[in-house]
């Protein structure tokens, strides 16, 4: 665990060649005292409007702004972002403005308890958030859209008032979880020019703060920083460094989940190699990768034919007409246990097929786990993409109509009399498939590199067979997605 003042090693610092805050005019902006304020306050603005809409405007989920651009803007953006970028929504989330007034009123707050500070409730937080969007059908309701938005809003600020190291962030919410699992495969990340300027520096105001700037409140240390995990990309370190020593720079792609052999010498260890590794060895952040690619797929699969024709079945079987309950059972094995056994199945394959045998901390069965599951993060990364990109594609003109609408109805014609209803898609169904296609391939392939990365950084000849039984695994969930792509899938807040 890292701590205050102490430094990592420097394995994983990106090369600063590349830096978006020394983009002239960009840099600028971003490290402007104001710069998040900016990003947040359209972002705001946005949600107020959907609140307002959701709770007063058309019923129907295709011709309200809050159902629109929560489930069809939103998702596709924000995965193009991740790709692209980073954690562009968590920087501009304006969820977080209450909580920045919380933090402020109730000074630092009390530490969040320690038995929560892991990613055990994040991962059931997550689990329950799709849960609930299935059950409540929340895509299909303007009112509960714009409740689940407010209710952000309050957890943010409830949460913030109370504890420090901005547990709603870093614990709780679910979308912010969702970020930081795909912005592993992210090309950007947080890190410090100068290591030596670090070493020397007194204040640490990057995660201290001073009395002008807020330091990082998720208790992240620039120097030590790994990964993109817990970095909201809101840049209050950039801000508050006094050296501008903060760099937002490129990384070598799938540098996060991949291990680094580090050769040590042989007199100062009897184990002269030793595995570095990006991730932590956890189980919680091992387990929540693969909960990520396992709920990508079955909420996917919640959207075809063959999850009503499962649902009818269990509810024979069960005697009962719950649609929640039948729904809780299936998320409950196909996000928890399915991820839970599985992994654990390959880990312990894993272990016997390789350096199982040898007494070393890189060989526990732990280990194991939190050093392969991460590798499925850019096949998770895919199945997401497809399949928000497959409803983005599909519908996201219709906001053109949706915002005429709304504007007509407030008495604003600047955008037409008449709401274009017609408009939808911007690619054909062909060509969204065909998207769907390449982009589970890229992902699954990403995985597979990950993977014989992992397995090449063992040093040993037992490391190949050793990643076999994941490689069975990913092999599997890829060709899962494949067939559930080729369902036809329910075309949610869209004209009919
Ligand atoms: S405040 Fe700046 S120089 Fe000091 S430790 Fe943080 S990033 Fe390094
Ligand atoms: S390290 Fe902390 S302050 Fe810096 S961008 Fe990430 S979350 Fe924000």
């Amino acid at each position: 665990m890292t701590t205050k003042g102490a430094f990592d090693d420097e394995l994983y610092r990106p090369s600063t060649a590349f830096d978006l805050l020394r983009v002239p005019g960009l840099g600028w902006l971003l490290r402007w005292r104001w710069g998040r304020l900016a990003l947040q306050l359209p972002m705001l603005a946005l949600a107020l409007v959907l609140v307002y809409d959701g709770l007063t405007g058309a019923p129907l989920a295709s011709q309200n702004i809050a159902t629109v651009s929560v489930w069809i803007h939103y998702r596709g953006l924000v995965m193009l972002a991740l790709l692209l970028v980073g954690n562009l929504f968590c920087m501009a989330c304006p969820f977080t403005l209450p909580r920045t007034l919380a933090r402020r009123l109730s000074g630092r707050g009390r530490r969040w308890p320690r038995v929560l500070r892991n990613k055990w409730l994040a991962v059931g937080v997550f689990v329950l958030y799709l849960w609930l969007y299935e059950a409540l059908d929340l895509w299909a309701s303007p009112a509960l859209t714009a409740w689940l938005v407010i209710g952000y809003f309050g957890a943010a600020f409830v949460l913030e008032a109370l504890f420090a190291e901005s547990p709603f962030c870093k614990y709780v919410c679910p979308l912010g979880t969702f970020n930081f699992l795909a912005s592993s495969i992210s090309p950007l990340q947080i890190t410090a020019r100068s290591a030596d300027v670090c070493r020397t520096c007194v204040g640490k105001e990057c995660i201290n703060g001073s009395t002008q700037t807020l330091g990082c409140g998720l208790e992240l240390f620039v120097p030590q920083i790994k990964r993109n995990l817990d970095c909201t990309f809101c840049l209050d370190c950039a801000r508050a460094c006094p050296h501008d020593n903060v760099a937002l720079a490129a990384r070598r792609p799938l540098s996060e989940f991949i291990p680094i052999a580090l050769t040590l010498p042989a007199a100062a260890t009897p184990q002269p190699r030793r595995l570095a590794s990006p991730w932590p060895r956890r189980w919680d952040t091992a387990f929540l990768a693969l909960v990520f690619a396992f709920a990508g797929l079955t909420n996917a699969f919640g959207m075809t034919p063959p999850v009503y024709a499962l649902a009818a079945a269990l509810s024979q079987a069960l005697g009962t007409q719950s649609e929640a309950l039948i729904l809780a059972l299936i998320f409950g094995v196909f996000m928890l246990l399915l991820p839970a056994a599985l992994g654990l199945g390959a880990a312990w394959l894993s272990r016997r097929a390789g350096a199982g045998r040898q007494q070393r901390p890189e060989s526990s069965l732990r280990a194991i786990f939190a050093r392969y599951a991460p590798t499925v993060l850019p096949l998770a990364f895919a199945i997401w993409f497809a399949h928000y990109w497959f409803h983005f594609a599909s519908g996201a003109l219709t906001i053109v109509p949706v915002m005429q609408a709304f504007l007509i109805d407030h008495g604003v014609t600047v955008l037409g009399r008449q709401p274009n209803w017609t408009l939808g898609p911007i690619m054909s169904d062909d060509a969204a498939f065909l998207l769907m296609l390449a982009a589970l391939a890229v992902g699954y392939l990403a995985s597979l590199y990950g993977l014989s990365r992992t397995a090449a950084a063992e040093g040993n000849a037992r490391a190949r067979p050793a990643m076999l039984p994941w490689l069975g695994l990913w092999t599997a969930l890829a060709l899962a997605a494949l067939l559930v792509f080729s369902w036809p899938m329910e075309m949610r807040g869209m004209i009919g």
